[in-house]
């Protein structure tokens, strides 16, 4: 274990587009000394879900600086620019890049930033009250598995989220049965099945079952989607609901009761987990072209069905799923060789923050607290500071989660870590009032 003696200003655990976007503007700073550590190693965005033809839900202009300041050098029309691809892109005129392009905007980025350490796993937080107070981190070289311990001043949590597998669904086989998460690599194995069925109807679901669609009837299986809602529910995309994206409505639901707070944003799922409109369009065309001439369709899209469990078949060539027809209160099963579970992510809060304990303040259900300006709420006066970007949902409401208001909270975060305005924010950035005017 190597203890290294420099203490820095801000530590940050996770490189993804959240922690990204932070190190891109401190990049421009010179008076913070910053490291950041990813597990990865190499940016990689959800790298199971780059499907060719998705595309990033907000404009490009949400990229990793932007909003912050658009001559910054890490601009996505820099990235463009220095690749030789600004009059391609000029033609083609759209706000919604392909997701592959963020990707590789972002990696573009992360190989300038020597903040950004790849291929190290933070494993400990550990706060040390001596003459100076300060954070200890313990970092894992993922590779050779060698230790270095850092101090800093502050830290800043960027760990994002995990995908969701129920319970009936783990421990059966991962060629199997499998998260959208795990989609790209798995293509092949679907495409070698003899029937695939999707499970939920999210987004992902939704691009999942769009990709196998287009190859369903060349490789020859049978496709199925099921999902427990009514319908395959849209995303609520209308200009004036996206502007609950935005720093006023962050501001508005911040102040709201906890107990108010949980009950709006449970309610607000159409705002981020229902479909595009685009993607239910390319479905339903393709569904419609299949038809032509009365080709009979080897697919079915089934509402209203919990699937309740699933067994693997006795002759080892398949899956049978549980389902319950939750309106006719029917039972029935279905069956399948292949299983993709489209069953949503969890943010992920690294089990060592919970060695913090006595440090921080949680709520009555287990949940950190969070001031307004993104710190957790802490049980001692000291100057060390614990920025967070994931598990904010609770209080920071339904937008935490969007790329279109990281670079807004990482403008916070450094006005309040450096103690001055170094970003202006906007008094007002939307049309409409969430609170009383
Ligand atoms: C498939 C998918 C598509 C999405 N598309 C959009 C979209 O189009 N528009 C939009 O606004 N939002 C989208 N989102 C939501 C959101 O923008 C993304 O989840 C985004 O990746 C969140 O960024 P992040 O930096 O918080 O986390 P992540 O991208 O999840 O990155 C967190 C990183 O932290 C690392 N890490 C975790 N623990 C440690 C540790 N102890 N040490 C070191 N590293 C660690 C992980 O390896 C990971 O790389 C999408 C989400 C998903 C799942």
């Amino acid at each position: 274990m190597v203890q290294q003696e420099e203490i820095y200003d801000l530590i940050g655990v996770g490189v993804g587009p959240f922690n990204l976007s932070l190190a891109a503007l401190l990049d421009e700073i010179d008076e913070v000394n910053t490291l950041f550590f990813e597990q990865k190693e190499q940016f990689d965005w959800h790298p199971g879900m780059l499907i060719e033809g998705t595309k990033l839900q907000v404009p490009f202009l949400a990229d990793l600086v932007t909003m912050a300041d658009p001559t910054n050098k890490h601009s996505f029309l820099n990235y463009i620019s220095k690749n030789d691809r600004m009059y391609q892109f000029y033609f083609l005129q759209r706000l919604d890049i392909p997701r592959r392009e963020y990707n590789d905007y972002c990696q573009w980025v992360s190989k300038q930033l020597s903040s950004c350490q790849f291929g190290h796993r933070v494993s400990n937080i550990r706060h040390v009250k001596e003459e100076e107070t300060y954070f200890e981190v313990t970092v894992e070289n993922v590779k050779t598995n060698e230790t270095n311990v850092y101090k800093t001043k502050h830290m800043v949590m960027g760990t994002g989220s995990v995908p969701v597998m129920p319970k009936s669904f783990q421990n059966l086989s991962d060629e199997d049965v499998f998260h959208t998460a795990d989609y790209v690599p798995k293509q092949d194995r679907c495409r070698n099945a003899k029937s695939v069925t999707v499970v939920g109807s999210g987004q992902s679901a939704a691009e999942a079952f769009r990709e196998l669609l287009k190859e369903q009837r060349e490789c020859g299986f049978r496709l199925d989607w099921i999902t427990r809602s009514a319908s395959f529910e849209s995303m609520e995309e209308s200009k004036l609901s996206l502007e609950h994206f935005s720093p006023d409505y962050v501001k508005y639901f911040y102040q709201l009761p906890q107990k108010d707070k949980d009950e709006i944003f449970a309610n607000q799922g159409l705002y981020y987990k229902g479909i595009s409109n685009h993607t239910i369009e390319d479905i339903y065309n393709l569904l419609y072209e299949y038809s032509v001439g009365n080709d009979q369709l080897n697919v079915g899209l089934q509402v209203l069905s919990e699937v309740r469990g699933i067994e693997p078949k006795s002759d080892g060539t398949g899956y049978v799923l549980d389902c319950f027809h939750w309106q006719k209160k029917e039972s029935y099963q279905h069956e399948s060789e292949v299983v993709i579970t489209a069953t949503g992510y969890k943010p992920y809060v690294p089990e060592f923050i919970h060695y913090l304990s006595e440090f921080l303040e949680w709520d009555e259900e287990g949940r950190y607290k969070v001031e307004a300006d993104y710190r957790l709420k802490k049980t001692e006066n000291v100057e060390n500071e614990i920025y967070v970007h994931s598990g904010i949902s609770h209080t920071h409401g339904v937008g935490s989660t969007n790329l279109g208001l990281a670079v807004h909270r990482n403008k916070v975060i450094i006005n309040h870590l450096l103690g001055r305005e170094v970003y202006k924010l906007p008094e007002k950035s939307i049309f409409q009032s969430f609170d009383i005017e």
